[in-house]
C-alpha cells in the first residue's frame, strides 16, 4: 500500500474529501496538521503531528524526525502547506516542485515581479512597506488601483481605491487584516496594482513532468469589479471561443515553466481583456472550498482522488463528459452570526441543482471579504449546457433566506 504524507490545514471544507479519497484508492495516510491537533478525534484518525505550516523549515526537521517508514508523496491539501510539502519532498528526494518556486507563488509581489522578470502581462505593481505614507505613491498611480495583502487568499485583504481618499482607506484596512492573518505581515508590506478590467476565469490542471494538462476552465459569470471580491459562481465548460481558451491554457502553462513547477495540480486565476490574459494567480494546489465536487462526474473520480492517484505514480484514466457544471460559493451577504437558513429543500428541488451544502455553523461569526475569507456553502449544479446550470444555481440561490444577526461592528473585527 501506497504511503501518503497529507497536510491537513486547521480549518477546511476539503479535509474530509482527501481522507474519503485514499480511503476509496487504497493509500495510506499519516496526517499531520497545522497547528492544533484537537481535531484529530474528530476525523476518527490515528496520531497526528502538529506543526507550524508557516515555519516550513522548523516543520520538516520535525517531520525528517518523527516519520516511521518510507512515504510515497507529501501533499498539502491547500496553500497553507504547500511550501512544507515541496521542502519535504526535497528532503525526501520524492518527485515535487522546488520549495523556493512554491514560496515565490504563495507571495503575490514576488509573483508580480516574476511576471515582470519573464515578459508575461502584467499590471503596474508596487510595494508599499509597513508604515510607508500610501500618499509617496500618488503621482505614479492611475486609479482605479487594487490594494492587496501579500500572502493571503480568498479575497481576503484585496481591496479596490478609486481615488486618494480611498486609498488611505483600504491601505489602512489591508494592513490591518494582514497584520492580524500573517506572522511575517510587518516585514512583508502590501501590494498597489492597477486594476485590470475585463472578465474572469478559474483554470484547474495537473502538471505531470512539467506538462499542463486541463482538468476544466471556469467561466466566472458575476462581475467582480470590487470594491471588494466575493466569488460566486464557478461554471464550465468555459464559453470562452477555443482560441482564448488555448491561450489561457498556454500563458498558465508558460508562467508555471518560468515559476519552476513540474508536478502536481494547479489553479490558476486570469482576467481576460481586449489586451491579453492577465494572471491573477498561478499556485500548485487545487481549487479551493468544495467546488472541485462538481469536476466528479467529468473526471470519472474526485478530485482528491484524482490527485492523490497522480502523486503515487497511478495512471490516471480521464473521462471527458461535456455537458455543463457549476458551482455557487454562496456569498456571505453581511457580517453578523449565522443563526439558520431556510428553503434548502427548495433550493435543492430546482432543476439541475445536485446538491446545497451549507457550511455555516449556527452561532459562527461571519464576515464577507475583505475581511473574512469563509462562504455560506455552496450549490453545485449539473445541465445539459453552462447556461442552463448557471440558470439553475442562481433560481436556487434566490431560494435561500439566511438569517444573520449582528454581530460585533466590523470595525472591531475587521
Ligand atoms: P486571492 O488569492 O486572495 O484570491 P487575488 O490576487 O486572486 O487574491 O485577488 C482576489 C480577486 O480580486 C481576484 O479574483 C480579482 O477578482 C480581484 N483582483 C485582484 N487583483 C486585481 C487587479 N489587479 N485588477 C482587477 N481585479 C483584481
Amino acid at each position: 500500500m501506497k504511503r501518503v504524507l497529507l497536510l491537513l490545514p486547521t480549518s477546511s471544507y476539503r479535509n474530509d474529501d482527501f481522507l474519503a479519497a485514499a480511503r476509496r484508492i487504497g493509500v495510506e495516510i499519516v496526517a499531520a496538521n497545522n497547528y492544533c491537533h484537537q481535531l484529530a478525534p474528530a476525523w476518527g484518525m490515528g496520531p497526528i503531528m502538529a506543526l507550524h505550516f508557516d515555519q516550513p523549515a522548523q516543520a520538516a526537521e520535525t517531520v525528517l524526525r518523527e516519520i516511521n517508514g518510507p512515504l510515497d508523496g507529501v501533499l498539502a491539501v491547500d496553500d497553507s502547506g504547500v511550501e512544507l510539502a515541496a521542502l519535504l519532498c526535497e528532503r525526501l528526494g520524492l518527485p515535487g516542485n522546488p520549495a523556493p518556486a512554491v514560496r515565490l507563488l504563495r507571495d503575490k509581489l514576488l509573483f508580480r515581479r516574476l511576471l515582470a522578470d519573464k515578459g508575461c502581462a502584467h499590471p503596474a505593481f508596487r510595494h508599499l512597506p509597513t508604515g510607508e505614507d500610501p500618499r509617496s505613491l500618488l503621482s505614479e498611480l492611475t486609479f482605479p488601483v487594487v490594494v492587496k495583502a501579500r500572502r493571503l487568499s480568498a479575497s481576503c485583504g484585496v481591496i479596490r481605491a478609486d481615488d486618494a481618499a480611498s486609498l488611505m482607506e483600504a491601505v489602512a484596512r489591508v494592513r490591518a487584516i494582514q497584520g492580524r492573518s500573517d506572522r511575517d505581515a510587518a516585514a512583508l508590506g502590501i501590494v498597489v496594482e492597477d486594476f485590470i478590467p475585463g472578465s474572469e476565469y478559474a483554470l484547474e490542471g495537473i502538471l505531470a513532468h512539467g506538462e499542463l494538462t486541463v482538468l476544466a476552465l471556469f467561466d466566472k459569470p458575476d462581475p467582480l469589479d470590487g470594491p471588494f471580491f466575493e466569488e460566486t459562481l464557478y461554471i464550465t465548460p468555459s464559453r470562452l471561443p477555443a482560441a482564448i481558451q488555448a491561450r489561457i491554457h498556454d500563458e498558465v502553462a508558460r508562467v508555471c515553466r518560468a515559476a519552476g513547477l513540474v508536478t502536481g495540480p494547479i489553479h490558476a486565476e486570469m482576467r481576460v481583456n481586449a489586451e491579453g490574459v492577465w494572471m491573477l494567480e498561478v499556485a500548485p494546489r487545487s481549487i479551493g472550498g468544495l467546488c472541485g465536487r462538481i469536476l466528479e462526474h467529468l473526471l470519472g473520480m474526485s478530485l482528491e482522488a484524482l490527485i492523490l492517484r497522480h502523486l503515487v505514480g497511478d495512471p490516471l484514466p480521464l473521462a471527458a463528459a461535456s455537458d455543463g457544471a457549476g458551482v455557487m460559493m454562496i456569498p456571505i451577504p453581511r457580517h453578523g452570526v449565522f443563526d439558520r437558513v431556510q428553503g434548502v429543500a427548495a433550493a435543492q428541488a430546482v432543476p439541475g441543482v445536485t446538491g446545497v451544502t451549507i457550511t455555516a455553523q449556527a452561532g459562527q461569526s461571519l464576515s464577507p471579504p475583505p475581511a473574512g475569507s469563509s462562504y455560506l456553502g455552496f450549490i453545485f449544479a449539473r445541465a445539459a449546457s453552462p447556461e442552463v446550470a448557471e440558470a439553475a444555481l442562481r433560481q436556487a440561490h434566490a431560494q435561500l433566506r439566511f438569517e444573520i444577526r449582528t454581530g460585533l461592528p466590523v470595525a472591531a473585527t475587521a
